[in-house]
């Protein structure tokens, strides 16, 4: 029998801790408890249903319980739920480690399974640094990230990345990174142009990189958007700059594609746009069309092969998880990757992206406290200020963007914001109706809370 809603909460209220959850304002609420998932739809233990606005955390592609997904699942739990990848295969990872070299980006030849797009950050930089090591290049000990790079929260993705709020207090037991400013011109770069910002942006990666090259195992980013930074779009030209640099100067480029692959910016890889092969990519969140856990780090042949050698040499790489190459979920993703090509989902996606640019860029722009929308595809942040013109944000306590998710769910919108800014990312199997209805409620709730007398 399913507990009651009551009892629920309580035991919510008594046992649980939420991830990025201040706990003191989730125990004063009662909580929104999902009990079921209905094609793009969430629904409640009341049966209240929203639109998932921002695909479950990033990840849902192709909705909630789509038949496909449910039945590949079903059928490898009736052969098998888990067995080690430490010494045996299993067939949904061998099956599914070859469709992803095939569809990565450039040279991308080798798969390394694990559950998290933080152990997919953990393990590129593992083998980035153990790569320099094995080639005896050992000065090559640091690593290099944008600023306000957002790479995961366990403790060596905190230092590839660095977001001050989330990872302020860990900053003593961090190792000191190269941050380098990206041509994100709405914060930095204050008074220049867009392509002055890029240009400004490149030069100082070429200082930074050549300076240090001899101490830097690699650079990592979030091509063509820092996601949880705020949703912070850069044009292809920095992330094509940053491979050429990264090349030039025998820098490892890691292209985090956590939030960015499977289709997300509206090809499979946000790479792609810019014809940028990385020497190693992360994936995670969608990968499995956002139903069970799992990552994946691919390299390139040529750094697999400085890892080979007699054992007793013991160049061999050294980590790995309990559930690395988990069968249900690889048979998810083989699942996910089954319907990108029956549903044409990157061909019918590109109608839907032009009708977001083209509502945001109408009715949203006009809006008094619309500060500045950036996009890639279907990964948008709509920025909310006081003062546009001053670009002067809201008080944190006024919780504005808190504020306006709130009203979004009272009309059947499930968002999450990231402080001030609005951030919309739906599953991509999302209808052209369905779009507008969420366009709809966002835009009634920002002015609703915006511009209240
Ligand atoms: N990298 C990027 C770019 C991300 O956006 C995220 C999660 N938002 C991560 C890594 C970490 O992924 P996970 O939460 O699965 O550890």
């Amino acid at each position: 029998m399913t507990p009651s809603y009551a009892d629920l909460k309580t035991w919510d209220h008594t046992y649980l801790w939420h991830p990025f959850t201040q706990m003191q304002e989730w125990l004063a609420e009662d909580p929104i408890i999902i009990t079921r998932g209905e094609g793009n739809y969430l629904i409640d233990h009341a049966g209240k249903k929203y639109l998932d606005g921002v695909s479950s955390l990033w990840c849902n592609v192709h909705g909630h319980a789509h038949p496909a997904i449910n039945a590949a699942i079903s059928e490898q739990l009736s052969q098998i739920a888990h067995s080690t990848m430490l010494g045996l295969a299993n067939i949904p990872s061998t099956q599914l480690a070859k469709q992803l070299v095939e569809i990565a980006p450039g040279e991308l030849t080798r798969v390394f399974y694990s559950d998290a797009g933080a152990t997919a950050v953990e393990i590129a930089l593992k083998i980035a640094f153990q790569y320099w090591q094995l080639k005896g290049v050992t000065n090559k000990v640091k690593f290099a990230s944008l600023v306000e790079a957002y790479h995961g929260d366990t403790l060596g993705a905190m230092h590839a990345g660095y977001s001050e709020l989330f990872h302020h207090f860990f900053r003593p037991i961090l190792p000191e990174a190269f941050r380098l400013t990206p041509p994100h011109y709405f914060r930095f770069y204050q008074g220049m142009t867009a392509d002055e910002a890029l240009a400004a942006a490149i030069a100082e990666a070429r200082k930074v990189l050549s300076q240090h090259h001899g101490e830097i195992a690699a650079l990592i980013v979030e091509p063509l958007m820092q996601g949880a930074a705020g949703m912070w779009s850069h044009p292809i030209a920095y992330i094509q700059a940053l491979r050429k640099i990264t090349a030039q100067h025998d820098i490892l480029l890691i292209c985090d594609e956590v939030a960015t692959g499977f289709g997300r910016t509206g090809r499979m890889f946000a790479c792609e746009h810019a014809s940028v092969s990385p020497d190693i990519l992360c994936v995670a969140k969608g990968i499995t069309g956002g139903y069970l856990p799992l990552a994946a780090t691919l390299t390139t042949e040529e750094i697999f092969s400085a890892f080979l050698a007699p054992y007793e040499e013991f160049k061999t790489f050294f980590h790995g998880h309990t559930y690395t190459g988990n069968p249900l979920a690889c048979a998810a993703a083989l699942a996910s990757l089954a319907l990108f090509e029956q549903n044409q989902v990157l061909a019918q996606l590109q109608a839907k992206i032009s009708l977001l640019t083209q509502r945001l860029h109408t009715n949203f722009a006009s809006l008094q406290h619309v500060a500045d929308i950036r996009q890639w595809g279907f990964m948008i942040g709509v920025e909310l200020m006081r003062d546009r013109e001053r670009k002067q944000s809201y008080a944190t306590s006024e919780r504005i963007g808190l504020q306006v998710i709130k009203e979004a769910r009272k009309h059947g919108v499930m968002i999450r914001p990231l402080g001030d800014i609005i951030v919309l990312m739906p599953p991509l199997s999302i209808s052209p109706e369905e779009l507008s209805f969420l366009l709809d409620v966002v835009y009634d709730a920002i002015r609703t809370v915006t511009e209240k007398p």
